[in-house]
Formats: structure tokens, C-alpha cells, sequence
């Protein structure tokens, strides 16, 4: 039997009482315990793991040892901001948050660039993302640095890793019946899903490799993939995971119950407007994230610039 924790406040509970225990056998609504697809998430994110964890350690070694100039870092550059975008208007502010709307076709750009950046499948983070949403810093979150899956307290560390990418090794998934709605049925959604390793190659591989190939000839080729394939993508993993760890913890707070979301000028700033977190759980099918003047919002700007040209239209700003 589920439980709703909709109403939990964070503030209240005391981590030290092991009657949250007690969870496990009932587990918050939307969370399916020890279902069998935990493993197959599990794998997916091991193997993005080791290719990303383990190429951006290779990178570093390349540096050691081979010389690298304008070539590597530009691509590292362009890519790490497409990155971040499929990320912010990919994933979240489109395909979760429904901040603007696109035409048909650009519906499947924007999902073959959602898994560009590799963040697991589009399919499963909408309905992961509603569920953060929903039950945010509640026994039920998916990644909350104050409780695990079963709803159990976490503290310090233990809280921050979880958050930040151990929750997609634990075995609690997403109800796709709760939060899955208009997701599990829609063709780019699918799509994207479908195909999701083939963006993960030209995401790492294919186009470092022809920027490379480029600007810089056949020589340029493996030092463009290290820096701009492997390092970046790294990085911009543990740009964005830093929101739901640190973005839960530390900064300001200019709206009070949205659970214990932050906002962090750091992450605002390497993530291109995702970090104005506060600010996007009190307003989250707004199109910015960045509300005052000085809350820089990059993500914000390129939705502007697309819909000056037709790409997509009704993108909803919210002021303050
Ligand atoms: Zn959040
Ligand atoms: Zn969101």
C-alpha cells in the first residue's frame, strides 16, 4: 500500500528516528520498490558512467601528454553549452515543464537533442523530473539530499551523493501509471528513447570528431573527442547533477515551500540558468529560471532568439 507524503515538510522530521524504516513496506505513492527495471536502469547508468567517468579521465591523462590549442577548447566550449542546453530545454523546460510550444518536427529536434546530452532516457526523466516536483524533499522525491528512495532520512554526504547520481543505482523507480501520463504514449517521447544510444555516439564520437576533422585535420581528431567528447560530457553531468545535490542545499531561497530548492549564482552561471532552482520550483512551467535582472539565464535567451525566428512560440515568462 502507498502512502502520500504530499504534505511532509522537510523541517519536521527527525533523522535520527528509525520509525521512517517503516516506509519501506509502505512505500511513498508513485515509487515502485524493487522493480525489476531497477536493474536495467542500473546498467544504463553504469555504462554512461564508465564511458563518461572513465573517458574524462583519459582526458586528463591526454592533456598530461599531447598538446592541445583553439581547436580542442572550442569544440570543448560548443558542445559543452549544446550540452547543457538539451539539458535545460530538452529535457526539462520543454518536454517536463511545457514552458513554450514547437511545431511537430521540432518536437523530434528537440528529443534527439534531449538525449545528445545523455542524461538517460528522455522517456523515464519526465516522468523522474514530475515526481522531484511532486514530492520535493518529501519521502517519495527521487533525488533529494534528505531522503533515499524508501523515504528514509539522509544526512550530509550520504545526502548529497544520493542526489546527485547515486539515486540511479537505487532499486525505487518512478510509477510510469502516476507520473507517466502523456509520456509513455507520445512518438517523440518514444522515439527519443528508442534511439537514445545512437545520440549518445554523435554526441561523444561523431561530432567532436568532424569539428576536429574541421578545423583542425586528422591530427585534431582524437584530442577534439577527448576534450569535447569525453571531458565535456562529464562535466556537464556534474553540472546539471549538482542541481538537484547542491541546488537542494545551498543558496537562496526567495520563495518558501518549494520544498528545499535553492538559488546558487555558481550553478546558475555552469549550467545556463538551471541553478535559479528556487525560482523554477515556484514557477516551474515558466520559460526562465532567472527572474531578477542580474539572474542570468542563458537558456531563457536562446528560447527568446528561437521564437524571433518561428521556432517555437508561446514561451512563458514569468516576472517578478
Ligand atoms: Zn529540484
Ligand atoms: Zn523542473
Amino acid at each position: 500500500m502507498a502512502t502520500n507524503f504530499a504534505n511532509y515538510d522537510v523541517r519536521t522530521r527527525d533523522p535520527s528516528r528509525d520509525v521512517e524504516d517503516l516506509l519501506i513496506e509502505k512505500p511513498p505513492l508513485g515509487v515502485r520498490i524493487g522493480d525489476p527495471s531497477a536493474t536495467s536502469r542500473r546498467r544504463e547508468h553504469l555504462f554512461y558512467a564508465a564511458v563518461k567517468q572513465g573517458g574524462a579521465v583519459a582526458a586528463i591523462a591526454y592533456l598530461f601528454f599531447f598538446p592541445t590549442g583553439w581547436v580542442e577548447w572550442t569544440g570543448f566550449a560548443l558542445f559543452y553549452v549544446l550540452n547543457i542546453l538539451s539539458m535545460s530545454i530538452g529535457y526539462h523546460r520543454y518536454f517536463t515543464h511545457r514552458a513554450f510550444e514547437t511545431s511537430r518536427p521540432m518536437r523530434y529536434v528537440f528529443a534527439a537533442w534531449a538525449q545528445f546530452g545523455v542524461y538517460g532516457s528522455l522517456l523515464r526523466w519526465v516522468a523522474d523530473h514530475r515526481r522531484h516536483h511532486a514530492m520535493s524533499d518529501k519521502p517519495g522525491d527521487i533525488h533529494s539530499p534528505y531522503f533515499d528512495g524508501h523515504g528514509r532520512a539522509l544526512v550530509g554526504r550520504k545526502g548529497l551523493k544520493h542526489a546527485h547520481l547515486a539515486w540511479a543505482y537505487d532499486d525505487c523507480m518512478t510509477d510510469m501509471e502516476v507520473y507517466g501520463k502523456g509520456v509513455v504514449d507520445d512518438p517523440a517521447i518514444l522515439w527519443a528513447h528508442k534511439t537514445r544510444y545512437l545520440w549518445f555516439a554523435v554526441s561523444v564520437l561523431v561530432l567532436p570528431a568532424l569539428w576536429g576533422f574541421a578545423l583542425g585535420g586528422a591530427e585534431a581528431v582524437i584530442g577534439t573527442v577527448m576534450i569535447a567528447g569525453f571531458l565535456r560530457v562529464a562535466l556537464a553531468l556534474h553540472a546539471i547533477a549538482a542541481v538537484n545535490s547542491f541546488g537542494h542545499k545551498f543558496g537562496s531561497k526567495r520563495f518558501e515551500g518549494q520544498g528545499e530548492a535553492r538559488n546558487n549564482w555558481f550553478l546558475g552561471l555552469v549550467t545556463l540558468g538551471e541553478g535559479w532552482h528556487n525560482n523554477h520550483h515556484r514557477h516551474p512551467r515558466a520559460a526562465n529560471a532567472g527572474m531578477a535582472w542580474y539572474e542570468l539565464d542563458l537558456s531563457y535567451w536562446v528560447l527568446r532568439a528561437m521564437q524571433a525566428v518561428g521556432l517555437v512560440w508561446n514561451v512563458r515568462r514569468v516576472k517578478l
